[in-house]
């Protein structure tokens, strides 16, 4: 018997949520269940995080937590409870299976059969932003080794036990070198330990593309946060709906499932909604606690159910469809199939899916750091970069010269193109000169002499080497 948590969620998600646990209660799921609040009446009472304290208490005794979808209120301050979730819980990694269920579901891609894997507690996604100047705003994409080891093994262990022939890699590191770069080379690291899966990079761009139109070329495809967030739900659509996709997220000690959908709220209260993408998501959470035999048959059950034609609206085709049912009836009729293996569609075996078990990640010894510069970012209003290159030159040091500015990271000091658009945001690169190294001291001896020239420094991105190799970007230009 397992313990588990369950949210019932808001919209559809009551409806969906009595329907899969229906289901999985019926196959012989050894669960008992503590059920709590989330969503949408927590936040309006007051509550910007969309869940009370207590029933974290509860998500955390009890290490698996089934969720069905919430409703975040539009406005004013709110938390996305999904992304709290995540990084509270460090659930790193986001598995999204999207099959195609070719002829009885529509889809342009029959042979489809791809699983996401999407890092899911860092990029672009640490939540990160500051606006700096009056023209612009930033926000901070942080990459770590820790978090891409992690995702990388998690995706190649998750083939090894799944049977699956090819790790596929997705960035943009030819414009990223240093972020996606570092992704990337961890990709290339880890791949090497798994020799009978074949593995590639593709850039995410033209990835992405081919993935749209040829997605049997892929099976486990594994990337970065921002890409993974958009790639997966265009894999779900294309493999037939996202009403049919379930999502697991998977952390060293928690995990939660959900559907990738959301509440539906137009659709509530009604018996209409299909209940596919959370089951999809219960089934996982089967397998992850270890009822791999009660998974595998819930899966063929509806399955079978899907293949007898036995349809809710949203996948509902005449000619194809033979009887459109509600929530609670397709739950019945999947129930009625339980023991049953489909005929058409690919039967599941899940005799070796239970909870992968990886290595804690190793800190490797660290390289040796040197300070090699600065970068001084600054808010200034003029547009002829060569006229803030003779103010900057004011507050040059014995030693240390400025070597470059640029404007949104193309280079227009030294040799600019007046063609250049400059907004009000300005890197300046001080470096030593031949001969001479740099110090922390030099920075702030810079920033003092830009206080007394009243240069408006933004802020100050150090530049350092690792090993002896540069670790930060040139000017696009340079
Ligand atoms: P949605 O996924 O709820 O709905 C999109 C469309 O798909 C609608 O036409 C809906 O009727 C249909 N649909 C979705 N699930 C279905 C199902 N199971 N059966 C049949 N039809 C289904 O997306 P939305 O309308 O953009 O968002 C509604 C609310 O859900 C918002 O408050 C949003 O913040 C929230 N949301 C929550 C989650 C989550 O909890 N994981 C995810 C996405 C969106």
């Amino acid at each position: 018997m397992t313990r588990i948590t369950v949210a019932k969620g808001d919209g559809i998600g009551p409806e969906i949520m009595d329907a899969t646990l229906k289901i999985i209660l019926a196959a012989g799921a050894k669960i008992e269940m503590d059920f709590i609040e989330v969503g949408e009446k927590v936040y309006l009472a007051g509550n910007t995080a969309g869940i009370a304290p207590e029933a974290w208490d509860i998500i955390r005794r009890n290490k698996v937590f089934l969720k069905a979808p919430i409703t975040t209120p539009q406005g004013g301050g709110y938390k996305s409870l999904n992304v709290t979730t995540r990084k509270f819980l460090g659930l790193y990694a986001n598995v999204r299976p999207c099959v195609s269920l070719h002829p009885f579901v529509s889809t342009k891609h029959p042979q489809m059969d791809v699983v996401i894997v999407r890092e899911n507690e860092e990029d672009l996604y640490a939540g990160i932003e500051h606006q700096q100047t009056n023209e612009v705003v930033q926000c901070l994409k942080l990459i770590s080794r820790p978090g891409c080891e992690k995702i990388v093994r998690y995706a190649f262990e998750y083939a090894k036990q799944q049977g699956r022939k090819k790790v596929t890699c997705f960035t943009k590191d030819n414009i990223m070198k240093q972020t996606d770069g570092l992704f990337h080379q961890v990709f290339d690291e880890i791949a090497k330990e798994y020799p009978n899966i074949e593995n590639e990079h593709w850039i995410i761009d033209i990835g992405a593309a081919k993935m749209a139109d040829t997605p049997e070329a892929f099976d486990v495809i594994v990337m970065p946060n921002l890409y993974g967030d958009v790639l997966s739900d265009v894999a779900a659509q294309i493999a037939g709906s996202v009403g049919l996709a379930g999502s697991a997220n998977i952390g060293e000690e928690c995990a939660m499932f959900e559907a990738i959908h959301g509440s539906a709220p137009r659709r509530a209260g009604q018996n209409l909604a299909n209940p596919s993408g959370l089951l999809q998501g219960a089934i996982m959470m089967l397998n992850h606690i270890g009822q791999t035999d009660v998974a595998e048959k819930v899966q063929n059950a509806w399955l079978t159910t899907i293949e007898e034609g036995i349809h809710t609206y949203d996948i509902y085709k005449e000619g194809v469809s033979k009887q459109k049912v509600g929530t609670s009836q397709f739950a019945d009729a999947v129930i009625a199939n339980l023991g049953k293996t489909p005929k058409i569609l690919k039967a599941v075996s899940y005799a070796n899916s239970a909870t992968l078990h990886l290595p804690a990640y190793q800190r490797k010894a660290p390289a040796e750091k040197t300070l090699v510069g600065v970068d001084v970012f600054v808010d200034w209003q003029g547009t002829d970069p060569n006229t803030l290159a003779e103010m900057l030159k004011k507050i040059q040091l014995n030693g240390v010269e400025l070597t470059m500015i640029t404007n949104r990271g193309i280079k227009v000091w030294p040799n600019g193109f007046k063609e250049t658009f400059c907004t009000d945001h300005w890197r300046c690169r001080f470096k030593p000169t031949a001969g001479n190294s740099f110090n922390k001291e030099n920075i702030i001896q810079l920033l003092q002499n830009a206080v007394q020239q009243k240069i408006d420094v933004i802020k100050t991105e150090n530049l350092y080497a690792f090993n002896g190799k540069d670790a930060y970007s040139l000017g696009q230009g340079q």
